[in-house]
């Protein structure tokens, strides 16, 4: 199939939930296709590949970090992200902040849980999420817009995406989020991901294979 027929099927598939096209293994010519193509939200693992990719592509592109963020990258970043989707440590946040600050820009970002149920030293734990955005909340240049997960590859996602959903759910009652973004769904899984709740996937592989 075309990245076109690829791009149509998921849209058909996804209602509502916003399409991130994770451009992480691919070109610049093949990230031209799927803009060409109408899509304007692209989302890199490294910032810098994000920053070079943002450099020389159109200037509408919004960018979404979904990769682990190390602390000595910040400064290059802030400004030049739509979404960081992938906070998960109150050290970052704090530099992100104050970075943020310094810039004189608020930064939207994500939580990033680990929902897989792998001991794993990306997201926080489930059960910490709701102290740990209490904790950040303090922070005046960050935007917590939701929070974002995975489910590990298995026959079943569901339950890790129904977990997400009531942790986002939760969250959303505490009045602790300022937005409604739950990132979830990938290439394998977006589908039940949608089913559970998803507002947003992340696909890479279906869209360019
Ligand atoms: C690579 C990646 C994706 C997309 O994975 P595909 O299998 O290519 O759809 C989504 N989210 C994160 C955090 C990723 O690292």
């Amino acid at each position: 199939m075309s990245i076109q027929q690829n791009i149509e099927k998921i849209k058909s598939e996804i209602g509502s939930a916003q399409l991130i096209c994770v451009s992480k293994y691919h070109t610049e010519d093949e990230i031209m296709e799927a803009y060409n193509l109408g899509l304007r939200d692209f989302g890199e693992n490294k910032v810098q590949d994000l920053i070079k990719k943002q450099e020389n592509l159109p200037k509408d592109i919004r960018w979404h970090l979904i990769g682990h963020l190390q602390t000595n990258k910040v400064k290059y970043l802030i400004g030049k992200t739509h979404l960081i989707q992938s906070v998960d440590k109150v050290e970052l946040a704090d530099l992100i902040n104050k970075k943020s600050f310094d810039a004189g820009v608020t930064t939207d970002i994500l939580v990033q849980v680990n929902s897989t149920g792998i001991e794993s030293r990306f997201g926080v734990e489930p059960e910490k999420t709701v102290e740990f955005i209490k904790e950040i909340l303090k922070f005046k240049n960050l935007n917590i817009k939701g929070l974002m997960g995975m489910a590990p590859i298995c026959d079943n996602p569901r339950p890790y995406f129904e977990n997400l959903k009531k942790l986002f759910d939760e969250c959303k009652s505490l009045g602790i989020l300022n937005g409604d973004i739950l990132s979830m769904g990938m290439s394998l899984d977006y589908k039940s991901a949608v089913d559970c709740g998803s507002t947003m996937v992340r696909i890479g592989n279906k869209i360019f294979a």
